[in-house]
């Protein structure tokens, strides 16, 4: 128990963020966790996201989405690229060519669920392959930074309908209050980027990145892409999962990372 401690104590020691609000108190967990497939791309220049590293080498990655049953609803993390796109077999997109196997909606379906079973929904961030199927949940409370809310699109307009219930956060968040799922403060590679950190009974603790690391070899790197809107909150904030990692004995699994998502089992299995 002390050791314990001693550990805790130093790793909040090397950084400046405040220690996070999951562990101590909290220790919930939650019943499921599914892994959906929602979106299949490929780009030809990996580099984009390592600059000066592997340039021109092309790369194929995954966009999933997670759902998480806790005894008191169903939250939705990540909800991939838009449904729409099953229907364009060639896929879409010019940096990224990005397809769809199946949809989001009917693998709810396989699960025997339907849209408005859903509670909460949450995206690591305001990126289309994160929030092409926001809308499907018309009623479930967005769960999301006020920073990444308050972030403008390209066309000055915000990125989610206004009339989409939402709670804004500031921070990190502890969704149940009982420390089994906390989305996580990890800005950089947008304004109010968040990960989120579960747990499983059986499984333990799992931090699913988001976009704060696109793949395990850029992660264990500490690439930073050159699109990121801040350098230094990126670097931060990954250095924050690493203490993160480290005090809750925590995997890591990183959003986009294909040989990583293909080793794990696919809904209607699912994470306890
Ligand atoms: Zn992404």
């Amino acid at each position: 128990m002390r050791l314990r401690h001693l550990a805790i104590a130093l790793v909040a020691g090397l950084t400046t963020w405040p220690a996070v609000a999951v562990g101590e108190e909290g220790r919930g967990t939650i019943e499921r966790l599914y892994v959906i497939e929602c979106g299949q791309g490929h780009a030809n220049d990996v580099s984009r996201w390592s600059p000066g590293v592997n340039e021109g080498k092309p790369i194929d990655y995954v966009s999933n989405c997670y759902l998480i049953k806790h005894p008191q609803g169903y939250l939705m993390w990540e909800t991939g690229v838009g449904d729409e796109l099953a229907a364009v077999p060639e896929g879409r997109g010019s940096f990224t060519r990005w397809r769809l196997a199946r949809t989001l909606a009917s693998q709810l379906e396989e699960l025997g669920l339907k849209a408005a079973d859903i509670k909460y929904v949450a995206a690591s961030h305001t990126h289309f392959d994160h929030i092409g199927n926001v809308e499907l949940f018309p009623n479930a409370m967005l769960l999301v930074q006020k920073a990444e809310y308050e972030w403008p699109n390209p066309l000055g307009v915000g990125r989610f309908k206004p009339e989409h219930p939402v709670t804004k956060l500031e921070g990190d968040h502890d969704v149940f209050r009982d420390g089994s799922v906390t989305l996580l403060s990890t800005p950089g590679h947008t304004p109010g980027h968040q990960s989120i950190l579960v747990r499983l009974a059986k499984s333990g603790p799992i931090l699913i990145s988001g976009d704060a690391a696109h793949f395990k070899e850029n992660w264990d790197a500490r690439r930073v892409p050159s699109f990121n809107v801040d350098r230094d909150k990126t670097l931060a904030s990954m250095d924050r999962i690493a203490g993160i990692l480290a005090q809750q004995k925590a995997q890591l699994w990183i959003h986009h990372d294909k040989p990583q998502s293909d080793a794990q089992k696919k809904s209607p299995a699912y994470y306890d």
